[in-house]
């Protein structure tokens, strides 16, 4: 028997070190550590999704750029990846510390309509942003919590079996004083994990941190099934758990989201998950930093931006990926309008290059020295930064052949998702937010060489270069950029 295992072994040790190295930050152990899967060859990558209340916002894409970055980065680098973004179209209360209103019940109701209406609505939406921005939602699943309120049921029912939870009037609740370990995601003190879970009106909670698995149904409740503890609905957190077992298995190889879900909806996921299966549930936690805008989005703030009003004001929307980007995801972001447009700008100019180059080498790639220093950056906990720094730098330059460059275009699509090699989905049309004067000029300029009149066309295209301005003629229509960028 021993040497069947001993042979088993090898050919796991082969397979791995077949694959390139990749670095990764784990929020579990706080350092950036070498990439191991549980399968050789395989990924199981599960990201936090939304709550389909209302239209996700920028901050939220941010979060999605950051996993499809990770998951190119793997598939790149010859792994399978199988991947799941959660829907949550029951069970997010309105207050994350287990208070209020299920957001999906209230947004029903504010509009008159039933919550499977109001999911419909901004799942189709958010899958639609998804893929506007360069996701290939195809590959993804996309689970919606109210089709697991089975599994989300026999989860519950087994943490009450196995002695981890307890009754109350309003519901079922995990007991954390049984699961030692809890907080140990980001490292929290006890004051920490209480300051986040903050003062609960359920007065029969043993400890703050006790949070709900099943939740009574309230008179008001527009979702509601049938259960073990009485009608009612999941607490919020089950749904990951449940799911993540269900579709991906009950260990995981990566589990994605941004940095405000690590106190409370993660290290609860954790006390669940590993409560119910005995061992670690996800070997890597990773989360991105928060985009700001000012101050936090938040609509009460009246500051949040959508993907819809960046593509309504002329920007291609791949110029908000190319904005994410150019930032680490675990460090801060700051949206502006200014920064955007100077994506566009950058992102426009990217893919003039990139089409001169892919004429240029005629498609035909060879590899470089670039192309290895732009994959070990990618590799490198996702240093998106570093490696768009080299790709500037590389098409640039006179060092490399045509095909060299071409070689370093096909590697940074295949992670970055700017779609630099495809000239389908590379519109040569204006694309940075242009004021209307100047919008206005070229609309004049273009009449003008229709009517063959070069001498006002040229004219125009000098008015708009004194206006801050370049237009360049591309094999589809006149490129409008900043001539500061
Ligand atoms: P939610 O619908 O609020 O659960 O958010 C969906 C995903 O977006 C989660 O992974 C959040 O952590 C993430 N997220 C929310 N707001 C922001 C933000 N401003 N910046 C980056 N990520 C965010
Ligand atoms: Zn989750």
């Amino acid at each position: 028997m021993k040497w069947i295992t001993r042979l088993k072994n090898l050919g796991r040790r082969h397979a791995t070190h077949t694959m390139p190295r990749i670095f990764l930050t784990n929020t579990l152990s706080g350092n950036k550590e070498v990439f191991m899967p549980h399968k050789p060859g395989s990924v199981t990558l599960y990201s936090c999704g939304p709550t389909v209340y209302g239209r996700a916002h920028i901050g939220n894409l941010r979060s999605y750029i950051f996993s499809d970055t990770l998951a190119r980065t793997l598939k790149a680098a010859g792994y399978r990846v199988r991947r799941v973004i959660n829907i949550t179209d029951v069970g997010h209360l309105v207050s994350d510390a287990e208070e209020g209103e299920d957001k999906m019940t209230l947004t029903a109701k504010n509009e008159k309509t039933s919550p499977e209406n109001i999911a419909n609505r901004y799942t189709a939406l958010f899958i639609k942003n998804l893929a506007e921005i360069g996701i290939d939602t195809d590959d993804i699943t996309f689970p919606r919590a109210t089709s697991y309120i089975k599994e989300q049921i026999a989860f519950a029912k087994t943490l009450e079996e196995k002695g981890f939870a307890y009754r109350t009037k309003e519901g079922l609740y995990f007991d954390t004083a049984r699961f030692p370990n809890y907080g140990k995601l980001g490292n929290l003190s006890g004051a920490q994990l209480k300051a986040g879970a903050r003062v609960s009106i359920n007065k029969e909670k043993r400890n703050v941190m006790d949070f709900a698995l099943w939740r009574s149904a309230k008179p008001n409740d527009l979702q509601q099934w049938d259960s073990p503890w009485g009608k009612g609905n999941p607490g919020w957190h089950i749904e990951c758990s449940a799911m993540s077992r269900a579709l991906l298995g009950q260990k995981i190889d990566i589990h994605t989201g941004g940095e405000d879900h690590i106190q409370i909806h993660h290290n609860n996921e954790i006390a669940q998950s590993e409560s119910v299966s005995g061992q670690p549930f996800v070997r890597y936690w990773m989360h991105n930093a928060f985009l700001t805008i000012g101050e936090k989005i938040s609509k009460s703030l009246g500051n949040v931006v959508y993907l819809s009003e960046i593509s309504e004001k002329g920007f291609h929307p791949l110029s908000l990926r190319y904005f994410f980007l150019q930032a680490h995801y675990r460090s801060p972001l700051s949206f502006s309008w200014d920064a955007l447009e100077a994506s566009a700008s950058a992102l426009n100019r990217l893919w003039r290059i990139s089409s001169e180059i892919a004429n240029e080498s005629e498609r035909k790639s060879e590899p470089s020295e670039a192309r290895d220093r732009f994959l070990a950056a990618v590799r490198d906990d996702l240093a998106t930064p570093i490696a768009l720094s080299i790709l500037w730098d590389s098409l640039r330059s006179e060092d490399y052949s045509p095909e060299e460059k071409w070689g370093l275009i096909e590697v940074a699509d295949a992670h970055l998702g700017l779609s630099l090699s495809s000239p389908s989905v590379t519109p040569f049309v204006a694309k940075t937010a242009i004021p209307k004067e100047i919008a206005q000029l070229l609309a004049f300029r273009e009449a003008a060489r229709d009517e063959k009149n070069f001498t006002e066309a040229d004219r125009l295209r000098h008015e708009i270069e004194n206006s801050g301005y370049l237009v360049e003629d591309g094999p589809s229509g006149p490129v409008l950029t900043k001539a500061t960028l």
